[in-house]
């Protein structure tokens, strides 16, 4: 199905010049035997847009292409045991208001109405989904394939790839048992064997097929008696979803035991088959579902599907291009196919036509692993993620499976100090420290955890003194030789510096335009340059830095492994660093922006004046194997003024304070430079750079939405990304990127993107959290040392 959606979606964008190779026959991996159920909202706004666009596209493929979809949408009915869920349910019901889509709250008659079979006792809250749903599996990809094929596109069934050689070019050679196609362009949707796909071009993808049952029952005769169709039931507390299919039901489950199917590889030879049943797995989820429905229990089974599908680490797609590879893409690994077919294939389609999709989708990105993600970790993962597939995930949830993966030596040093740890692009990094006789557990939740104070604590401690935040976690790059600094020029937006000692912060600029990235340059010597970038984005960011040309004679390489940082930062950060170096730190001797290679402790440091935490402050990179023992020496340091560690929650609060973005909250190509006030870091007098082009087709427009910081009226429960934005009248005009309790200030704050007509100091906002409107208030300001005194002390 996905395959025929991006060659559907290629040919929409006017690319006909495309052929689909199919194995066996149309359907033949985990599409022929889904539940083929369809929503829209999802935690990620982005991805919830690309859903409603799904469901609204089946319709519209039927009457382009005449191929019936099999479209049901008698809605779904959403049910809340507990509070939390509740809370869940309230959230999506005020995301629906923003996006302008009906999910609302139905009293219990209501629903019995809807539902006459289901007995809705112990459920707290009902949310009903008018446009819920499924359609037909088959139906879908032939009207996708047939769409496809009117506007041009070739469909070749029986053919199986054999082998993807690059050619010199960037083109593919992709051999067939019926000879060979060039191809400008591949894309891996081989689905259940997206992995033996992508191993004929020597990579790997952290994907597991694990297997998946349903059960269908006989003709039910209160459902034949209703004369209408039975709505959905989403009962995710109970572990299963159940729809009505003929006269009877379909109920299916996501077990806690959950079964690997074909670990080392899916057979070649797999094709409509399906695995043994084995119902006794699932029997505690269909006792729910009985109890939920209970002509259930007399209804015979008709048929058991117990099929395989194909699941990533965290249960998103793995899509775009590779970045080892040229021209070659991927979408794989896809949980819920059908309500996001539409929207993945649009997607990619606009990725391989325009370079870059129009909406952030970091999430869905591929790149968002690293080789990092082993298999052994995505054995974990997977098992997980699929046990665990209706468990309401918190804000800030850390999955402990599959860790620890990989620990910098300082780790036991931080678990020693109660480090509470999350993982970090493969490593472990950490989030907050449990202070003495704490247990260093953290709990979740919608509202304040257990981490509140601790980090209340830490955020108290670096603005009063000094805090030491492990900073190991950011993406490091060296990049030298002759050539380095004109690279540089043409990668970036600003100018890099040209005198050694002095940084620069930069954007990078994206292919329509918008923020593709967000970094620090340093400049440490003649044609030597330091490059400090976000941790989770470097396989990302590799697509572009390879997109400007390099003299041979400049290397690019990553130190993000090879060293290890901290940030000393607060109003006591220059006399700690002074127990350690003869360097000269003094305002005049060693400014804001400033760096200098300098031995900390008798170790070789690099060290750079910049602080995230918006203190004054120093980064020190030094090789990994002198982490520990900078790490021990920096506390020693700064005994005398209570240094203590700081956490990576701690400083989200810092950055909220003073209204710093970061990469995939405030920073992607969806946004333009002009709305998140990075338009200022923008040197157009320089003749070339990656995407300026595309900046000055965008620049004069007017800023759709801007990146403001609001001061949120709540006690028990803040922002922290993706809650909707309305003015007080209900109109929605923004949402939150990111949240966090200001400790400083005491106050509670986003950043928010609001529509750029109220985007006005002194606007009344209401944020939705919990679901509910908290009344907030623009600042004209960021609340924490706007004027940058302390930075610059
Ligand atoms: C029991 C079950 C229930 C499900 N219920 C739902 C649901 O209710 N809602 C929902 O949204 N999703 C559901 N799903 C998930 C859904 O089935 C998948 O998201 C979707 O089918 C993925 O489609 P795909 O095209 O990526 O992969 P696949 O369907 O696996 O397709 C991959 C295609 O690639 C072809 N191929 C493989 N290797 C090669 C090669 N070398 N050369 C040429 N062709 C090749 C295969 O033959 C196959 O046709 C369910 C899955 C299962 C197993």
């Amino acid at each position: 199905m996905i395959g025929c959606s991006i060659l559907y979606h290629l040919t929409k964008l006017g690319w006909t010049d495309v052929v689909l190779l199919e194995r066996d026959e149309l359907t033949s991996g985990s599409t022929w035997h889904a539940a083929a159920g369809i929503h829209g909202l999802h935690d990620h706004n982005n991805i919830s847009r690309l859903q409603y666009y799904t469901m609204q596209l089946y319709e519209d493929l039927e009457r382009e292409t005449g191929q019936g979809c099999g479209i049901f949408q008698p809605g779904s009915l959403y049910l809340a045991q507990t509070r939390d869920r509740e809370h869940q349910l309230r959230m999506q019901a005020a995301k629906a208001k923003y996006f302008q889509v009906e999910f609302h709250e139905l009293g219990r008659d209501e629903a019995e109405r809807l539902h006459p079979l289901a007995d809705f006792d112990g459920i707290r809250c009902i949310m009903y989904e008018p446009d819920g749903g499924n359609v037909d599996p088959s139906g879908v990809t032939h009207a996708y394939a047939k769409g496809a094929r009117q506007r041009g596109a070739e469909i070749r069934r029986f053919t199986p790839v054999t082998a993807t050689v690059p050619r010199a070019d960037g083109s593919w050679d992709v051999e067939t048992a019926q000879g060979s196609i060039r191809a400008g362009v591949v894309v891996n949707a081989a689905g259940l064997w997206a992995r033996e796909v992508a191993a004929m071009a020597g990579i790997e993808l952290p994907l597991m097929p694990l297997e998946h049952q349903y059960l269908v029952t006989e003709t039910i005769p209160e459902i034949e008696a209703l004369g209408r169709r039975l709505p959905l039931i989403a009962d995710r507390d109970g572990e299963y979803y159940m729809r009505q299919e003929g006269l009877g039901l379909l109920v299916g489950a996501y077990e806690r035991d959950g079964r690997y199917w074909a670990e080392d590889g899916t057979p070649m030879d797999f094709g409509h088959e399906l695995l043994d049943e084995d119902l006794e797995r699932i029997e505690e989820n269909l006792l729910r579902a009985f109890a939920r429905v209970p002509v259930l229990e007399k209804a015979g089974v008709k048929r058991v599907i117990n099929g395989p599908m194909i699941w990533s680490p965290d249960s998103s797609a793995l899509l775009g291009p590779v970045p080892e590879l040229k021209n070659y893409y991927c979408c794989c690994g896809i949980i819920p196919g059908f309500s996001q077919s539409g929207g993945l294939g649009l997607t990619l389609a606009q990725w391989i036509v325009d370079g870059e999709p129009e909406k952030d989708l970091f999430p869905w990105d591929l790149a968002r692993f690293g080789a990092w993600a082993n298999r052994a970790f995505t054995r974990a993962r997977t098992l997980d993620q699929y046990a665990h597939r209706f468990k309401i995930h918190f804000p800030y949830e850390e999955r402990g499976a599959g860790r620890p993966l990989n620990t910098r030596p300082v780790y036991e040093k931080q678990k020693s100090m109660g480090a509470v740890f999350g993982l970090s692009y493969g490593y472990e990094h950490p989030l907050w420290y449990a202070p003495k006789g704490v247990e260093p557990v953290e709990t979740y939740g919608f509202e304040r955890q257990n981490w509140f104070e601790p980090v209340a604590a830490e955020c108290r401690a670096l603005r009063e003194a000094v805090g030491i935040i492990d900073v190991s976690n950011f993406a490091k790059y060296r990049v030298h030789g002759a050539g380095a600094h004109d690279y540089l020029e043409r990668l970036v937006a600003n100018r890099v510096p040209a005198e050694t000692g002095r940084s620069c912060l930069t954007p990078m600029i994206g292919l329509r335009g918008g923020i593709a990235g967000d970094f620090t340059i340093t400049r440490l010597g003649d044609e030597d340059y330091l490059m400090i970038g976000s941790g989770i984005a470097e396989r990302y960011h590799r697509r572009y830095f390879d997109r400007v040309g390099r003299r041979e004679s400049v290397s690019f390489d990553s130190l993000t492994e090879a060293w290890a940082g901290f940030n000393v930062a607060g109003p006591r950060a220059r006399e700690t660093l002074a127990q350690l170096t003869d360097a000269d730190l003094s305002r005049s001797g060693f400014g804001f922006m400033r760096n200098r290679r300098i031995s900390v402790a008798g170790i070789d440091a690099v060290a750079l004046r910049v602080s995230f935490s918006g203190d004054l402050g120093w980064e020190i990179y030094v090789p990994v194997s002198r982490q520990l023992e900078l790490y021990d020496a920096l506390l020693d340091a700064g005994r005398a003024w209570h240094a203590r560690p700081v956490g990576s929650r701690a400083l989200l609060s810092l950055r909220v304070e003073k209204g710093y973005g970061s990469w995939s909250r405030e920073y992607s190509p969806e946004y333009w430079p002009q709305e998140v006030g990075l338009d200022r870091l923008i040197k157009l007098d320089k003749p070339e750079f990656l995407g300026r082009e595309a900046y000055l087709a965008i620049k004069d427009r007017p800023p759709r939405e801007k990146l403001v910081v609001a001061r949120v009226d709540t006690d028990d429960a803040d922002a922290n990304g993706g809650e909707p934005v309305f003015l007080t009248d209900g109109t929605p005009v923004g949402r939150v990127s990111s949240g966090a309790y200001g400790h400083s200030v005491g106050a509670s704050l986003a950043l928010c993107f609001v529509r750029a007509d109220h985007a006005v100091a002194g606007t009344e906002l209401d944020v939705a959290i919990l679901g509910l409107p908290h009344r907030a208030v623009i600042l004209e300001k960021p609340p924490f040392d706007a004027a940058g005194e302390r930075l610059r002390a």
